[in-house]
């Protein structure tokens, strides 16, 4: 059990000292000369909870996770929060149930409050045919223990006053949810799984970027980066929206693009919504933080780059979603909007695998919904680089799987990034 760093006593106490006691909460490390068994490239979510798993469920210490910026500066800390695993799909279900399992249970693993709040999640129905594609999905679910409800128009109306049920446009005519689904504070994942993987023995190497990779023979040995080359057993690149450029330095062309999506917060507000909502007939999602802003979201900036901000067409685009179900986010003021690179790929599903170039593994593919993902690539990813098996949950996630015909299709739209 580690010691107990906060407390009320502790917070008064650093207050009338100007903050100067505080403790590092990971240590900083620098590039071992004799190398790693196992170095994780980018120290987003998933390669912080990699780094964890290899140490705890495998016993896998000599592990450095190499981060371009600091800990927390791409999309892990930039995203919507929203966690759920209200899949369709054999191959994806069954993997985001896990990740919900390990939500649930993460505080308590890692001792660190991530702030985990299973408010519930809607996704609001505005057709018939709708309705239908809603309710096998809700069987899809139910069937993997995941937790389904259906809600009708009265039941909305009842619980949501301010929804704009009877929109001639975009009539409501009931939702889908999973009251398990919710929302994590996004950055205390990143430094609570630091945190944990640091204690365990992980070195966390910040400001330390990638270049390239030392192969020779069809084998991966290492990387060079801007704090020099470092050795490796096996090297797992976990970057995200920079998945095409890291993976192009070894030679390997990726199913992917990459684009910006944009998210958005207003001012704080009385609370006004428990749960999180998503329009079914556009892009926009809402859920209200415990600073009572709204935290909104929806499409992606349809061009690919690597600008971490997004254009006035999108913003546009998303505000007229939130319009169309609650018009009374018309009278809130915007604070703040942001935005983050995401992987995209073209089933809308991840990868988790080998590459060609031996001991070289690749993790992304993420889309929209990665964050939730968190836990579960980690472990899936820590189980692959440990034992060189699939994890049962994540055998579907291979890089060939365009070339089998086995596509991970869950929205059904084919090779359009800005449909999934
Ligand atoms: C606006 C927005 C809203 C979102 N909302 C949700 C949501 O509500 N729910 C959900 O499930 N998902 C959501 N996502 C998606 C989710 O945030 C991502 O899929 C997920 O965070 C990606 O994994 P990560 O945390 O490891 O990525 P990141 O945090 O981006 O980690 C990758 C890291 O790799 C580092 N890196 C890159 N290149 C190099 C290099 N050469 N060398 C070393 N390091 C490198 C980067 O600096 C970065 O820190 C959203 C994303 C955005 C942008």
């Amino acid at each position: 059990m580690s010691k107990v760093r906060y407390s009320a006593f502790k917070v008064l106490k650093e207050a009338l000292s100007g903050h100067k006691g505080w403790e590092p909460v990971w240590r900083d490390a620098e590039p071992k000369t004799e190398g790693y068994d196992v170095i994780i490239v980018g120290g987003g979510g998933h390669g912080l909870a990699t780094a964890y798993y290899l140490a705890k469920n495998h016993g896998i210490t000599n592990v450095a996770v190499l981060e371009r910026g600091w800990i927390g500066s791409g999309n892990v800390g930039r995203n919507t929060t929203i966690i759920r695993s209200n899949y369709l799909l054999p191959g994806n279900e069954p993997f985001y149930e896990l990740s919900m399992q390990l939500w649930e249970n993460l505080e308590q693993d890692i001792n660190y409050n991530a702030m985990v709040s299973q408010r519930g999640i809607m996704n609001l129905i505005h057709s018939d045919a709708q309705r239908d594609a809603f309710v096998r999905r809700a069987n899809s679910m139910l069937f993997a223990d995941a937790g389904a409800e259906y809600l009708n128009q009265d039941d909305i109306k009842d619980r949501y006053p301010f929804l704009d049920v009877k929109n001639a446009r975009f009539p409501i005519k009931g939702a889908l949810s999973q009251p398990r689904g919710g929302t994590v504070r996004h950055d205390a994942v990143a430094w609570g799984y630091a945190r944990a993987a640091s204690n365990l023995g992980v070195d966390i190497i910040q400001n330390c970027e990638v270049k390239g990779f030392n192969i020779d023979n069809g084998v991966c040995s290492g990387v060079k980066t801007t704090k020099g080359d470092i050795k490796a057993g096996r090297v797992a690149v976990c970057v995200a929206g920079s998945s095409g450029r890291v993976m192009a330095q070894a030679g390997i062309k990726l199913p992917i693009e990459s684009h910006v999506l944009q998210a958005f917060v207003t001012e704080g507000l009385k609370p006004v919504m428990d749960n999180v909502i998503t329009f079914g007939a556009g892009h926009f999602y809402c859920s209200q933080s415990d600073k009572g802003g709204l935290v909104f979201g929806g499409d992606i900036d349809a061009y690919n780059t690597y600008a971490q901000r997004g254009n006035l067409p999108v913003v546009e685009d998303v505000c007229s979603g939130g319009m169309a179900i609650m018009p009374m986010i018309g009278r809130a003021r915007l604070l703040r909007s942001w935005g983050g690179i995401m992987d995209m790929s073209m089933d809308g599903s991840p990868f988790i695998d080998k590459t060609e170039v031996n001991e070289l593994y690749f993790n992304g593919g993420w889309c929209y919904g990665g964050f939730k993902a968190t836990p579960a690539s980690g472990y899936c990813y820590a189980h692959l680089l440990a034992t060189g098996e699939y994890h049962e949950v994540a055998s579907a996630f291979r890089l060939d799987r365009f070339r089998r015909g086995a596509m991970i299709d869950e929205k059904g739209v084919g090779p359009q990034p800005n449909l999934h």
